[in-house]
């Protein structure tokens, strides 16, 4: 019965993938160019999948067009930096501004103090900060920093964790990782974790870990877990390292103030470069001060473009004017409510979806039953949430292929509207397809 259904999701999925390649013969097209001189097509792993992936021309509030001259809802919100949309007139009108001032100084500019002391009050962990061009580039400095505080290499990160190209945890990993001594924890398992730490002595230089998993499925950390990360890390003498590139804008203090967790360092990117490349690393001022170039001892931290002016003055007015404290309770609210509505859903039609997350960021996974860390998602059907993809996109809205769903700020409850009900849709016609892997217990 289960391997019946398993054909009749692949014969959907190959109808839906001939669908996909009739209707988009240009994003075809603009792929089979890139081929001839990038690997697969492709600059950035995550936005590949199969026949293609689609070309965007333009964006404008929440819509996306593609190169077939086709509009999209956009519920990926560049996975997550898109905070502010495609066009919004603040951040459009500082960008226009800045550019009319002249780029790239070489030189200190007026963005930087400002921006570093707006961090300092929203987010609790950070009494200094350091700007980069990345998340990734954010968390190797900040790895590097502990390496270099403690005098000691290792570093425990957690399966299914994700803290850019060099520091990825999910799957088998990844050969080209950051060339530190990992330990690989179970993420939410507390009783795994205290021992690991426990056998490790004081070896242990950094735990890294994201509050919650983001690229490894929206799922949260528990309290008690990042709890007892905190406590074991000041008992190691190990420097706690809490990668908020995505989660930074699920609170207006990250979710270190939810959880009443101060961090030693924390990590950002993403939404805070008000729509363009960003990355920071901040935390105690013990640690962070050895970056003073005027210490005898000072650590070394260069960057051609750690203070471009258009990354900070973006950001800048970004977090100051627009996702103010208010705002960021708001839009988290409507991605409550949203996630919420698709857990309604998807239980009334008795299908094997649910969504894990938090706030304005969230995964649909195709699996019953609880997910609590990664392991548990071993139970979950890769046809049955790629022809969501495709069914997704055939009725307009743009998601991840991973089944990750955003909402950003320019995003409505009207909007959310839509998708639930061209969601319904889907399912009252794909039902008997999305039961899951095993019969319903
Ligand atoms: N950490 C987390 C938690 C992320 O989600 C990402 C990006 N998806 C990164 C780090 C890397 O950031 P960037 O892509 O800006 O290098």
């Amino acid at each position: 019965m289960t391997s019946e259904r398993q054909q009749a999701l692949k014969l959907a999925l190959q109808a839906a993938h001939a669908d996909y390649i009739a209707a988009n013969p240009a994003s075809a097209e603009r792929h089979r160019q890139r081929l001839a001189r990038m690997p697969g097509g492709n600059t950035r792993t995550v936005l590949h999948y199969a026949p293609f992936p689609l070309t965007f021309v333009r964006g404008e509030g929440v819509m996306l067009w593609s190169a077939d001259g086709r509009r999209y809802t956009d519920f990926l919100g560049e996975f997550t930096a898109g905070l502010y949309g495609h066009s919004h007139p603040r951040i459009r009108q500082v960008l226009k501004d800045t550019l009319d001032q002249g780029l790239s100084f070489g030189g200190c500019n007026l963005y930087e103090d400002r921006f570093a002391a707006l961090m300092a009050e929203r987010f609790r962990s950070v009494e200094l900060i350091r700007f980069t061009n990345s998340g990734t580039e954010a968390n190797l400095l900040a790895v590097a920093t502990a390496v270099a505080v403690t005098g000691r290499r290792k570093v425990l990160v957690f399966k299914g964790g994700y803290h850019g190209s060099v520091f990825q945890f999910m799957g088998a990993g990844s050969p080209m990782n950051a060339p530190y001594e990992f330990l690989l924890g179970s993420y939410n398992d507390l009783d795994a974790t205290r021992d690991l730490i426990a056998s490790q002595g004081e070896t242990l230089a950094a735990i890294l870990v994201e509050p919650m998993l983001g690229a490894g499925g929206c799922i949260p950390g528990s309290r008690p877990f990042l709890g007892l990360l905190r406590e074991e890390a000041s008992r190691a003498g190990a420097i706690l390292i809490f990668d908020e590139v995505m989660t930074s804008r699920l609170a207006p203090g990250g979710l270190q103030s939810v959880h009443q967790i101060v961090p030693d360092l924390t990590t950002f990117g993403k939404y805070l470069g008000g729509g363009l490349s960003f990355g920071a690393f901040g935390g105690r001022r013990a640690i962070m001060q050895r970056f003073d170039p005027a210490r005898p001892d000072f650590l070394m931290h260069a960057g051609t473009f750690n203070n471009n002016v258009l990354s900070l003055a973006a950001g800048l007015v970004g977090l100051h004017e627009v996702f103010t404290p208010e705002a960021v309770l708001a839009l988290n609210e409507l991605g409550e409510r949203l996630r919420a509505r698709l857990n309604a859903l998807f239980s009334e039609h008795g299908v094997a979806l649910q969504a894990t997350g938090c706030g304005s960021l969230m995964t649909v996974h195709a699996m019953r039953g609880a997910i609590r860390t990664p392991a548990d998602l071993a139970a979950a059907d890769p046809l049955a949430a790629e022809l969501l993809f495709f069914d997704l996109l055939a009725a307009g809205f743009w998601i991840a292929r991973r089944g990750f769903i955003v909402v950003s700020l320019p995003t409505t409850a009207a909007d959310c509207e839509r998708l639930i009900s061209a969601l319904a849709t889907i399912i009252g016609r794909r039902a008997p397809l999305l039961q899951g892997m095993t019969e319903r217990t």
